[in-house]
C-alpha cells in the first residue's frame, strides 16, 4: 500500500481527466491522476474519431487517448493505473482509497470518472462493438454515408441520433420496444417528417448479424413483442441509444447528485457541492457526451482548482 499526496488529485483518464492533468501540471501543482478501471475511458472503444480538432486524418479513439496520456505524462502528471473504490470528502485533504489498497490524498479533487453508455447485453452486440455497433452517432455516423442504419431506443438521444444519421445514411430505422416515444414532441415531429426514417414499434433487437473476417455488421434480427414475429433487417450499422449511467456510485453519500445520478455543478463552473471538489466531463453533463467538450471542462476544472488553491494560500 502506498500513500500519494498532491494539491490536485484527478480521478479518471478520459479527455476530461487528462486535460485537467495537463493544465494542473503546467500550473505547477504536481497532479496525481488515477486512471480508473477503463484506462483512457469510453473513447478507447470507439473506432475512428473524425471530429476531434487537430487530426485532419481520422485517429482511432485508442490512439487519441494514448496521445493524451503521453502528453499528460510528459508535462509531469503522475499517472497511477488503479481504481478508486471509496472516498472520504468529509474533510480536507480529501481521501480516496483504491482497489490496490493505495491511499490518495488531495487538497483538491477533480472528478472526471465519466458516464458509461448502456448496452442491450446481447453477446453479438459485444462482438461487433466498434465494428458496426456503436453508442454514438455523432462520433461514428459519418462512416455510414449512403448506407443502411438502425437506432435502438425511444428517448431524446435515440431520436437525435436517428435525425443526425439521416443526414448521411441511405436509411435509418428506429427500433423501439414500445408504441410511444419518450422523446420530446418537437424531436418526434422532426423524426416523423423525415422521409429517410421509419420506426419499428413494439420491437426489440434479438441478435446482430455480420461477417467474421473482417468483422462487420450486415443485419439485425428484430422481434415484434406484440405479434411475437421476428424478421431480419439488413443494415450496415446499429446504434444503441438507450441511455447512459454516470460513474458516480462511490460519491453517492458525499456529494450532491441529480436524481439521475450526475454530479451537480454550479452552472458555467466545475464547482460541486463541496468547496475544493470539482467535476468535469460526462460525469456532470447529462446532455452532450463529446470528447472535445469533456476536454474543455477538464481545463476549466483545473483552472478553478488552481484558483481555489491560490485563494487558500493568500487567505490570512
Ligand atoms: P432516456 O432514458 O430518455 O431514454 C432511453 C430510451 O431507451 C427509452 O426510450 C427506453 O425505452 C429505451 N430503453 C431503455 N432500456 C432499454 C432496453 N434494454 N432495450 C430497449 N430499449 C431500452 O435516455 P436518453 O439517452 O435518450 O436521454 C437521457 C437524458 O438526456 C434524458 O433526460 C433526455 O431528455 C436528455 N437528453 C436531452 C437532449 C436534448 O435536450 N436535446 C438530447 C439527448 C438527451 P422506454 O421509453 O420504453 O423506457
Amino acid at each position: 500500500m502506498a500513500e500519494y499526496k498532491t494539491p490536485v488529485l484527478i480521478l479518471g483518464s478520459g479527455p476530461a481527466g487528462y486535460t485537467a492533468g495537463i493544465y494542473a501540471a503546467r500550473a505547477g501543482h504536481k497532479p496525481v491522476l488515477v486512471s480508473g478501471g477503463q484506462i483512457g475511458g469510453q473513447l478507447t472503444i470507439t473506432a475512428d474519431v473524425e471530429n476531434y480538432p487537430g487530426f485532419p486524418e481520422a485517429v482511432t479513439g485508442a490512439e487519441l487517448m494514448h496521445r493524451m496520456r503521453l502528453q499528460a505524462h510528459n508535462v509531469g502528471v503522475e499517472i497511477i493505473d488503479d481504481n478508486i473504490v471509496e472516498v472520504d470528502f468529509s474533510r480536507s485533504p480529501f481521501e480516496c482509497s483504491s482497489e490496490n489498497h493505495n491511499l490518495f490524498c488531495g487538497q483538491t479533487v477533480i472528478i472526471a470518472t465519466g458516464a458509461s453508455a448502456r448496452w442491450l447485453g446481447l453477446p453479438s452486440e459485444e462482438k461487433f462493438r466498434g465494428f458496426g455497433v456503436s453508442s454514438c452517432a455523432t462520433c461514428d455516423g459519418f462512416f455510414y454515408r449512403g448506407r443502411h442504419t438502425a437506432v435502438v431506443g425511444g428517448g431524446n438521444n435515440a431520436v437525435e441520433e436517428a435525425l443526425y444519421l439521416a443526414n448521411f445514411a441511405a436509411s435509418v430505422t428506429l427500433i423501439h420496444r414500445r408504441d410511444k416515444l419518450r422523446a420530446e414532441k418537437t424531436l418526434q415531429d422532426r423524426l416523423f417528417s423525415n422521409p429517410k426514417i421509419k420506426v419499428e414499434w413494439d420491437t426489440v433487437a434479438e441478435e446482430i448479424l455480420g461477417t467474421e473476417n473482417p468483422l462487420s455488421v450486415t443485419g439485425v434480427k428484430i422481434k415484434n413483442v406484440k405479434t411475437d414475429r421476428s424478421k431480419l433487417l439488413k443494415i450496415d450499422g446499429l446504434f444503441i441509444a438507450i441511455g447512459h449511467h454516470p460513474n458516480t456510485d462511490i460519491f453517492k453519500d458525499q456529494l450532491e447528485l441529480s436524481p439521475d445520478g450526475y454530479i451537480v455543478t454550479t452552472p458555467g463552473s466545475s464547482r460541486t457541492s463541496i468547496p475544493g471538489i470539482f467535476a468535469a466531463g460526462d460525469v456532470q453533463s447529462r446532455h452532450f457526451h463529446q470528447a472535445v467538450l469533456a476536454a474543455g471542462s477538464g481545463c476549466l476544472a483545473a483552472l478553478e482548482a488552481d484558483r481555489y488553491l491560490n485563494d487558500k494560500t493568500e487567505a490570512p
